[in-house]
């Protein structure tokens, strides 16, 4: 027998009238006691309120109709976006639900190990209940917020286990204040997209933006949770150096802010990897400063062009001889390398500096394209499209079969490899090649400032990225992303192999769960190559909000706890 869906739900709306109640109390506390603190990384603001502890009510609340709540599909009558919050597998919209924000078709066959329920929710008290229900009943959460996991890990398993999805998808406000004291500021829900964010941000003042990343249907809890680079990186650094708070139900169930959750954990959700310390509901960002018009350049050379001789060249110019304000990535397919560059500012101003440092691309004035910084954003996600609306549509894009890897390069490569690297480009299964500069803003940032390790000294970043267009026709191409992988590694970074959180590959490891708990040894291996030395801290951290583990995945951070 299944409960009807108004007494499903009215746990929720008795916690959400206490929640926000709570809530009004901690922003006013909040907005009271609040301090600016402006350091050479960025604004930032401390927060000074009391904690929330809603756990004991909760788990009382919980205890009669939290368990039936985990047993009992619910109808898909009524209202459908409130059926959408509790769908199972026997529910007519599970599927619809699960594929919704899914950006890897390899995730979404017969064998994969899929949630037993999707719990979409609209409100803190939504999320603070299915920790309590999940733990009470033995049901691990896995939290979703855009879907763009590249191993699908935020809605799929690798393994046999029991778990059930929190989805992020309604829960997408997003809220300016132009009149701070320490300068503009938004709060952003994990749910919303970086191009709604992008969007909401220069209509509500052309004059700012944020600096994230390229793809605009990118979940902002999912992005944020691993650092976040994106084309102002060189001017501005990841969209984590720009968080000043945050609101996080923890593995207790309990609703946290920054003052509420400490420095330490406040650390470690920016940049630590989602899923590990609870779910982050919302985000509080400065917003920085972007010029009326900004220039965009898409510049194709082939081989025959000199493309070996200007990618040669780019690796030290685009991190360390242009200006902050341009981020000139290039894209290598085929027999081509296209040069796509932004720069804050007009065409006149930046067309000099690229003849002077780097001849060999021949960029004129041609190649330069000027428009606002909002449609730039459109520009780079739809691949030349300057339809700034489109930067509100969650479902544009695409859905594919890919497998992607990733490494940082710290020296650069010698002419004679570029040569033998596009030759990989050729063969049967190749995909492309996408490397992104660093140098600038982000290179001067402390290693240990956030857990995102890869600062000083890194030159640029390369994505290995090849996709199939269906389930069955992997293998050539999954080959060929890992032997190329293999072959670089004389090439890129060494002791650790870096790699990028954000790229998440499960080739580079998984956890080993004994007693229950993932280990620290086995986490090792793949979080020196995300973290660097950070990996040892977020453990720590982990050991200490979340020490039983509850919030896991296959490359979830291990909780290393205190006599380890
Ligand atoms: C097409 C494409 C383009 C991309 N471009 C860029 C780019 O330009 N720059 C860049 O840095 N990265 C880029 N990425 C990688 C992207 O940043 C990561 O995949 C990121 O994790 C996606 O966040 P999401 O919310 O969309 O994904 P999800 O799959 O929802 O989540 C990713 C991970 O974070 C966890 N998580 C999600 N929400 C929360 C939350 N609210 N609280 C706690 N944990 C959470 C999930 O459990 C999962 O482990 C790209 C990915 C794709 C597929």
């Amino acid at each position: 027998m299944g409960l009807s869906l108004k007494q499903l739900l009215r746990i929720p709306e008795e916690l959400t009238q206490l929640h926000s109640t709570k809530q009004a109390r901690l922003d006013q506390t909040t907005s009271k006691a609040s301090l600016c603190r402006r350091s050479k990384h960025g604004v930032e603001r401390l927060g000074n309120s009391a904690a929330p502890n809603q756990l004991l009510l909760l788990l009382s609340l919980y205890s009669i109709l939290g368990h039936l709540r985990w047993l009992h599909p619910v109808p898909d009558t009524e209202d459908t976006q409130r059926a959408d919050r509790h769908c199972t597998p026997g529910s007519s919209n599970f599927t619809s639900v699960l594929v919704s924000t899914s950006k890897n078709s390899n995730f979404l066959t017969n064998t994969t190990v899929k949630p037993i329920c999707i719990v979409t929710v609209t409100d803190a008290s939504h999320a603070q209940a299915a920790v309590v229900c999940g733990r009470r009943n033995g049901v691990r959460l896995r939290v979703r917020s855009g879907g763009h996991d590249y191993e699908g890990l935020s809605y799929r398993s690798a393994r046999a286990e029991v778990f059930a999805v929190v989805d992020l998808a309604n829960l997408r406000a997003i809220t300016v204040s132009t009149d701070e004291e320490c300068g503009p500021t938004a709060w952003v829900d994990s749910g919303a997209t970086v191009g709604q964010l992008y969007y909401t941000v220069a209509k509500t003042n052309p004059e700012l933006g944020f600096p994230a990343g390229e793809c605009p249907t990118l979940g902002v809890g999912g992005h944020f949770s691993g650092g976040g680079i994106g084309m102002m990186m060189r001017r501005y650094g990841l969209a984590v150096d720009h968080v000043v708070d945050a609101k996080l139900v923890n593995a207790d169930g309990e609703l946290l802010d920054r003052a509420t959750m400490g420095e330490d954990l406040f650390w470690a959700i920016r940049g630590g990897g989602g899923e590990n310390f609870g779910i982050v509901l919302s985000w509080k960002v400065g917003l920085v400063k972007v010029p009326p018009t900004v220039t965009m350049f898409r510049i194709p050379r082939t081989l025959e062009q000199g493309a070996v001789d200007i990618v040669t060249k780019w690796q030290d110019v685009g991190a360390t001889l242009l200006p902050r304000d341009m981020n000139m990535m290039v894209i290598l397919q085929g027999r081509q390398a296209v040069f796509q560059a932004l720069y804050l500012g007009r065409c006149d101003e930046i067309l000099p500096t690229i003849a002077s440092r780097l001849p060999e691309l021949n960029a004129t004035k041609s190649d330069c394209k000027e428009m606002t910084w909002l449609e730039s954003m459109a520009f780079i996600g739809f691949a030349g499209n300057t339809n700034t609306s489109a930067l509100l549509d969650r479902n544009i894009g695409f859905h594919a079969f890919f497998k992607v890897k990733s490494d940082y390069v710290r020296h650069a490569i010698d002419k004679e490899v570029w040569h033998k690297i596009f030759s990989w480009l050729s063969m049967n299964g190749s995909g492309f090649l996408m490397l992104e500069p660093h140098g600038g803003f982000i290179g001067t940032i402390p290693t240990g400032a956030t857990p995102y390790p890869h600062r000083s000294g890194v030159l640029y970043i390369i994505q290995y990225i090849t996709s199939w267009p269906t389930g069955n026709e992997g293998s050539t191409a999954r080959n060929w992303v890992r032997n190329l992988y293999n072959f670089m590694g004389q090439y890129v970074t060494k002791s650790p192999r870096e790699a990028y959180i954000n790229f998440r590959d499960l080739d580079i490891g998984e956890n080993t769960v004994v007693s229950d708990v993932s280990t620290f040894d086995s986490g090792k291996v793949w979080g020196r190559k995300y973290f660097g030395g950070n990996f040892r801290r977020l453990a720590t951290v982990k050991g200490m909000v979340d020490p039983t583990d509850y919030f896991r995945n296959e490359q979830s951070i291990p909780p290393l706890l205190q006599g380890y």
